[in-house]
C-alpha cells in the first residue's frame, strides 16, 4: 500500500480504545464484520490486513448472527444475508483469511472469540445504528487490546464530513463535495494473506441455518430478481450502467418506468460499496459526457442523501423516534393531532392494500410482491399513512414495521430518515398548513397524475391481492 493510500485509510479509522499497552503478544488480528460484507473495496478489511501484516499475524474475520430475530426483518431478508455471507466466506478463504460464523449474543461471541484467538487488535466496520455501535463500545470497554472502527460504507467517512448533526441536504452537500475528490479513489487490493491462522474457519451447518431462519417470519415477497452477494452486486451495477444510467436523471422520478439503479439492497448489505458505484459511473461519464447529468443525479442520491442519513443516525440518538424530529415539526404535528381524518385504516388494512386510493394500494402491492417499492411512491406511501392513521406515533409504528418487514433494503439509516422526512419534517422545512399534516410537506393524488402516467403504474401493480 502506498503511503498516500495509508494516510487516506487512516482518516476512515476511529480508535475506540487504546487497549492494554502490555498486550503485545497477540496471535491474530480480528475484524468483526457486520455492515460491509465484501472482500473488494472494504477498508475495514484492508485496515485489519495492514495491521496484521505489520505484526506478521494471521487475519480472522467474524460475523455474528443473533440467535433471536433482530428488528422487524423477515426470513427472506435473513436468507439473502446468509447467501451473501456464504460467498464472502469463500472469497476470504481464497485470500487465506479465516472466517468464523457464530450464532448467539454478539457480545458474548466476540468476547469468547477474543479469548480463543487472542487478537492483538479488533476492527469493526462502521454502522451508526444502536446495536452495532453498542457492541463496538462494549468491546472497546474491555480495554484489553486496541479496538478500531472503520467507515467503509460512506464515500466520505461520517466523522470527516461533519462533526455535528446536519439540518438538511443543503448544509451537508458542500461538505461532502469538498472531501469527495480526495476519497473518490481506487482502494488498495486485498492481498492473499501471508500468515495462516490456527483458528479454524467455522461456517454454518445447514441445520443451524434452518433453525436461525425459522426464527424469522416469512413476508412472501418474491425477491428472486436480486441475487445475494458481491459478484451479483457488481453484475447489477454493470447492468444499470449499460442499460439505465443514460436517462436516469430524467426518468428516476417516474414510477411507471423501470429506470432506477436498484442498488439499494446491495448497498444495504454491503455487498458493494457506494465508492465502487461512484467510481464506475464516473468512469462511464468520462467516456461519454452526455451521462454527466445522470451521474450527478446519482451522486446526489447515493452519496449526499445517503450519507446525510448516516449523519442523522450517528449524531441523533432518537433517530427513529418523533422526539428526534425538529421542534417545528413536533409542534405542528401536535397542534393537528386531533384533526378529523377523512380516512382511517388499521395496520392490517394497510398491509393488505385495502385503502380507497388505487395508487397507494398499487405501491403497497408492489412492495409486498417484489420487496421493493419505487422511491417516488415510497414518499407518497409514507405521507398517506400519516394522513390516514390515528396519530403520528401510530403512523410511525406502522411505517417502521411495513418498511423493515417488506423492503429488502429496510432496517437502514435511509429508512429512518426517509420515514421521518415524510411524516416529521426531518431535513425538510415547513410548507403551507393543511389538516393533519400541519406544515409538514404533503403529497396528493392529483400531483402524481400531473407528474407521470399513474394509470400505467397502477395497472402494472394490479395483480391478484395476496
Ligand atoms: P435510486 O433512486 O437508484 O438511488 C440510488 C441510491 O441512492 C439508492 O440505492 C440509495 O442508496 C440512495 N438513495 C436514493 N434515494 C435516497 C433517499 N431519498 N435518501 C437516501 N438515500 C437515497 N432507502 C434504503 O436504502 N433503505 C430504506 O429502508 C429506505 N426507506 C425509505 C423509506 C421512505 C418512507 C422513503 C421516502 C425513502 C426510503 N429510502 C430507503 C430511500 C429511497 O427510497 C431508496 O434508497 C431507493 O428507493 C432505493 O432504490 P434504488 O436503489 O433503485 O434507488
Amino acid at each position: 500500500m502506498s503511503s498516500e493510500d495509508t494516510t487516506l485509510l487512516k482518516r476512515r479509522i476511529r480508535q475506540l480504545s487504546n487497549g492494554d499497552k502490555n498486550n503485545v503478544n497477540g496471535k491474530a488480528v480480528l475484524y468483526v464484520a457486520s455492515r460491509d460484507l465484501r472482500v473488494h473495496d472494504n477498508h475495514a478489511l484492508l485496515a485489519a490486513q495492514q495491521h496484521a501484516i505489520a505484526q506478521k499475524l494471521p487475519l480472522i474475520v467474524a460475523f455474528i448472527a443473533y440467535d433471536f430475530r433482530v428488528g422487524r426483518r423477515s426470513r427472506e431478508h435473513m436468507s439473502f444475508l446468509l447467501d451473501g455471507l456464504e460467498e464472502f466466506s469463500t472469497k476470504l478463504k481464497e485470500h487465506n483469511i479465516s472466517y468464523i460464523f457464530e450464532i448467539g449474543s454478539p457480545r458474548k461471541c466476540v468476547e469468547s472469540l477474543i479469548i480463543e484467538a487472542k487478537p492483538s487488535a479488533v476492527y469493526f466496520d462502521f454502522n451508526p445504528l444502536r446495536g452495532p455501535r453498542a457492541l463496538a463500545a462494549q468491546i472497546a470497554n474491555l480495554a484489553t487490546r486496541p479496538v478500531y472502527q472503520v467507515d467503509t460504507h460512506n464515500l466520505v467517512p461520517v466523522w470527516v464530513t461533519s462533526e455535528k448533526l446536519e439540518y438538511a441536504a443543503r448544509t451537508i452537500r458542500s461538505k461532502i463535495h469538498h472531501h469527495m475528490t480526495q476519497f473518490l479513489v481506487e482502494p488498495a487490493k486485498l492481498q492473499k494473506h501471508p500468515h495462516s491462522s490456527d483458528t479454524q474457519s467455522r461456517i454454518f451447518s445447514e441445520n443451524e441455518v434452518k433453525k436461525l431462519l425459522n426464527k424469522y417470519p416469512k413476508n412472501n415477497t418474491d425477491i428472486s430478481r436480486f441475487v445475494a452477494g458481491e459478484d451479483a452486486a457488481h453484475e447489477a451495477l454493470n447492468t444499470f450502467v449499460s442499460e439505465r444510467l443514460s436517462g436516469y436523471a430524467t426518468n428516476r422520478n417516474d414510477p411507471s418506468k423501470d429506470h432506477l439503479s436498484s442498488m439499494s439492497p446491495y448497498l444495504h448489505y454491503g455487498f458493494i460499496s457506494s465508492l465502487r458505484v461512484a467510481l464506475t459511473v464516473c468512469a462511464a461519464a468520462s467516456n461519454d459526457s452526455s451521462l454527466q447529468v445522470d451521474v450527478d443525479t446519482l451522486i446526489e442520491e447515493m452519496i449526499v442523501r445517503k450519507e446525510l442519513s448516516d449523519n442523522w443516525c450517528f449524531y441523533n440518538k432518537d433517530y427513529d423516534s418523533l422526539i428526534g424530529a425538529p421542534e417545528w415539526a413536533q409542534r405542528t404535528l401536535n397542534k393537528h393531532v386531533s384533526d378529523d381524518r377523512e380516512f382511517l385504516y388499521t395496520l392490517e388494512q394497510f398491509e393488505k392494500a385495502e385503502t380507497h386510493d388505487e395508487a397507494w394500494n398499487a405501491a403497497q402491492r408492489e412492495l409486498t410482491r417484489t420487496g421493493k417499492m419505487h422511491g417516488y411512491m415510497r414518499m407518497y406511501w409514507a405521507k398517506k399513512i400519516l394522513e390516514w392513521s390515528e396519530s403520528p406515533e401510530e403512523a410511525l409504528k406502522i411505517l417502521l414495521y411495513l418498511n423493515d418487514f417488506y423492503h429488502l433494503d429496510g432496517g437502514d439509516p435511509n429508512g429512518y430518515v426517509g420515514i421521518l422526512w415524510s411524516i416529521a419534517g426531518v431535513h425538510d422545512r415547513p410548507w403551507g398548513e393543511r389538516a393533519v399534516y400541519g406544515t409538514i410537506r404533503s403529497m396528493v393524488y392529483s400531483g402524481l397524475k400531473r407528474k407521470f402516467d399513474i394509470k400505467k403504474y397502477i395497472e402494472a401493480n394490479n395483480y391478484e391481492k395476496s
